[in-house]
């Protein structure tokens, strides 16, 4: 019994970390170049130094859109409000524009797919000195969950995050796993370090912590950007953490989002 609990757990474990670092999705985007928000429309990454830094643009807007029902808790937003004032260089102002829509699609989704729902409900773009990112709280599972590996989480364009809100809730809030809180936080906020350019990812390095292995992410396992495959090793890392806390980043990171203009 007790062996078939620690498998139970240890099987979420692994899914939950596995899941929360499928964000290297940055395959081409055939949106029409010509169309308004072409700037939003880039690969992974390459906004990265515009986001820190109070170069290009000194404010950052967020459009956060929830499919209706699938919106996330309102610590969770508190949370992104947080993170972006801690490293993100915008005098300007970092606001956060929440709302809910209609279901527009049919999961579980492609990444394809997802872009299609962003083109449909996005009104934020770069405007003047204001940078815009969109996160979205869909409405159902990514394509690609198998029964061993399910994604949480994508970073999918420049400023773009998905997140799969019935995946989270699925793996949270249950005895031995995260809270909901915990688990939504930390996986977006790992999406939007994607989007900041972690790790090696459109930010440079400035020491050697890139995982060899598992590309655009970080080698210390206690970062927010870490990812590891193997299951042993997963389970261990999260029984010993609060499961009620957000994952920090650790300071390799943190230096990296300095030296390319954060906080
Ligand atoms: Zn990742
Ligand atoms: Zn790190």
């Amino acid at each position: 019994m007790k062996n078939l609990r620690y498998l139970t757990l240890l099987t979420a474990f692994a899914v939950l970390f596995l899941s929360s670092c499928k964000s290297d999705d940055s395959s081409s985007d055939n949106t029409d170049d010509t169309a308004i928000g072409q700037e939003n429309r880039l690969p992974l990454g390459e906004s990265a130094e515009d986001l820190l830094a109070n170069i290009v643009f000194d404010r950052l807007e967020v459009e956060f859109v929830a499919i209706e029902g699938f919106e996330p808790r309102a610590e969770t937003v508190a949370n992104l409000q947080t993170f972006l004032e801690e490293r993100l260089n915008k005098p300007g102002g970092i606001v956060i524009n929440q709302r809910s829509v209609a279901a527009v699609g049919d999961a579980p989704y492609s990444t394809d797919e997802i872009r299609d729902i962003e083109d449909a409900v996005r009104n934020s773009f770069n405007d003047g000195s204001t940078i815009s990112i969109f996160i979205l709280w869909a409405d159902g599972a990514s394509v690609n969950d198998t029964q061993f590996n399910k994604t949480l989480g994508t970073a999918y364009r420049n400023t773009s995050v998905v997140l799969y809100e019935p995946t989270i809730r699925e793996f949270s809030n249950d005895t031995g796993e995260p809270g909901r809180v915990a688990l939504e936080s930390t996986t977006m906020i790992h999406e939007v370090c994607h989007l900041l350019g972690l790790v090696n990812l459109g930010t440079p390095l400035t020491s050697d912590h890139e995982d060899p292995i598992n590309s655009k992410h970080c080698i210390v396992e206690d970062c927010l950007m870490f990812f590891q495959t193997e299951v042993v090793g997963i389970v261990p890392k999260f029984r010993m953490k609060n499961l009620m806390d957000v994952t920090p980043l650790d300071p390799l990171c943190i230096a990296d989002l300095q030296a390319n203009g954060g906080k």
